[in-house]
């Protein structure tokens, strides 16, 4: 894409410039989120804020924890009758191993049109391309209709404990009338094969139910017959939970996404038929099938034991991790077959639990942002989806808050988005994070 300005919108060179400046700025403040509140996200908090100032946006900096800073600004808008929007970004990355990397992951490099770096597409170019937006509006004097409010959080890589939660529930003055958001995790290219390229918004959220399994039985040695041994409890139970194949159950934004892509691939599919083959579907869909592969069903993976301490004796207790997830509406579900499955000689219960979200795609909001997308790139397809896992977005649900995932990035072949999240050499291309900036621009115009 050319950067002329004029046709491409009003987004001028020094937006395109602070973009790769502050997506590289942010990259090289170690924001690394270990868990357990092992991590700083404040110099990043102040590096947003100063810069947020200096356009005349006046930032608040909040924390529960010291140094676990977030900020809050408020844009306001023309109509005051306009509801508002939110538009959030965490400043927290995951760890990265500097040794697997082929250049140091949080030096922020720009090499060959690329911004490299921890953070580079999971989210601090999202949070520079907000930030370059909005410096942009304040140089040209633009107001939007609607009052912006921009979050830039802590701890979205843990707990939110110290972020989103932590603004939800002390600090909901500051969202007031906010009736949606976008975020990270969706708008990016994805290459489906044969020259197609989607552009998956997301619109939902499977549910958390991470678990604790827990199995008593009666210790001793370890030579001695014992029909009440905890580990094989718990390993059979474990066994049965993994091993489990979860029914199908399309949710509107997955029925969306199906339908969708499947017309892409010129086949016409009426899920609501008696008998539809969902999973044979998928199968004719290509790579697109793992757009929604994950989100038509629950799910329960093992991912944690503990048990004993030495071989020939017994424990009297063992105990398990499972990653579950569930899908919106697929909560009764899960706990109906967590129990049957557990059996009587293991008990369970939540350690970590989230509801699951489902954000309308027939709404005036997801017709925006799709127009966005295709005004800049005439030739991608945008399509729903659902997101396996979870961001922020659950935390300003409980606002009333109906979240979008919307990062937009037009990658090129090649580049597989989902490969770089969390992954070794997270990069973006500079010209990807320039339609990020102007596609963003638009949508908030236009909001
Ligand atoms: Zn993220």
């Amino acid at each position: 894409m050319a950067d002329a300005p004029g046709p491409l919108g009003p987004v001028d060179e020094q937006a395109l410039d602070e973009v790769v400046t502050f997506t590289s700025g942010l990259i090289r403040i170690d924001t690394t989120n270990r868990g357990g509140g092992d991590c700083r996200e404040r110099p990043a908090a102040e590096y947003v804020a100063e810069r947020l100032a200096a356009a005349g946006i006046e930032p608040t900096l909040l924390e529960r924890t010291p140094g676990r800073t977030n900020v809050v600004a408020r844009i306001p808008g023309t109509d005051p009758s306009a509801d508002a929007l939110l538009v959030h970004g965490h400043l927290d990355v995951v760890p990265a191993e500097p040794s697997d990397w082929s250049v140091h992951p949080f030096s922020g490099e720009v090499r060959d049109g690329v911004v490299w770096g921890r953070g580079a597409v999971d989210m601090k170019n999202m949070d520079a391309m907000v930030l370059a937006v909005v410096r942009g509006w304040a140089r040209e004097g633009f107001r939007p209709r609607r009052d912006i409010v921009i979050a830039y959080t802590a701890d979205e890589e843990a707990s939110a404990e110290d972020g989103s939660g932590f603004l939800a529930d002390r600090h909901a003055e500051l969202f007031e009338g906010c009736t949606e958001g976008i975020s990270e995790s969706g708008a990016f290219t994805f290459h489906a094969g044969h020259g197609l390229s989607l552009y998956p918004i997301a619109a939902g959220e499977r549910g958390t139910g991470w678990l604790k399994l827990t199995a008593e039985g009666r210790a001793g040695h370890g030579s001695k017959v014992n029909r009440a041994n905890a580990v094989s409890a718990l390993a059979a139970a474990v066994a049965r939970i993994g091993e489990h194949e979860w029914p199908i159950r399309i949710t509107p934004t997955v029925r969306a996404a199906i339908t969708e892509i499947a017309a892409l691939h010129g086949i016409t599919a009426d899920l609501d038929e008696p008998g539809f083959d969902v999973a044979q579907l998928l199968g004719k869909l290509g790579p697109a099938a793992a757009l929604v592969e994950n989100t038509v069903r629950n799910s329960s993976n093992p991912t944690m034991l503990e048990a004993g301490y030495k071989v020939n004796v017994i424990p009297g207790h063992a105990t398990a991790y499972i990653d579950g997830r569930t899908v919106p509406g697929g909560e009764d579900e899960f706990r109906e077959t967590l129990d049957r499955l557990t059996g009587p000689d293991v008990s369970w219960e939540y350690d970590h639990r989230e509801i699951a979200l489902q954000a309308p795609v027939d709404s005036p909001t997801y017709a925006k942002l799709r127009a966005a997308i295709e005004k800049f790139d005439p030739d991608g397809h945008t399509v729903p989806y659902c997101m396996s896992g979870g961001t922020d977005a659950k935390q300003f649900s409980r606002l009333g808050i109906t979240g979008y995932g919307f990062s937009p990035l037009k990658l090129p072949p090649g580049f597989d988005y989902q490969a770089l999240f969390h992954g070794v050499d997270e990069r973006v291309p500079v010209d990807a994070l320039h339609f990020g900036v102007r596609v963003l621009d638009h949508y908030l115009r236009t909001a």
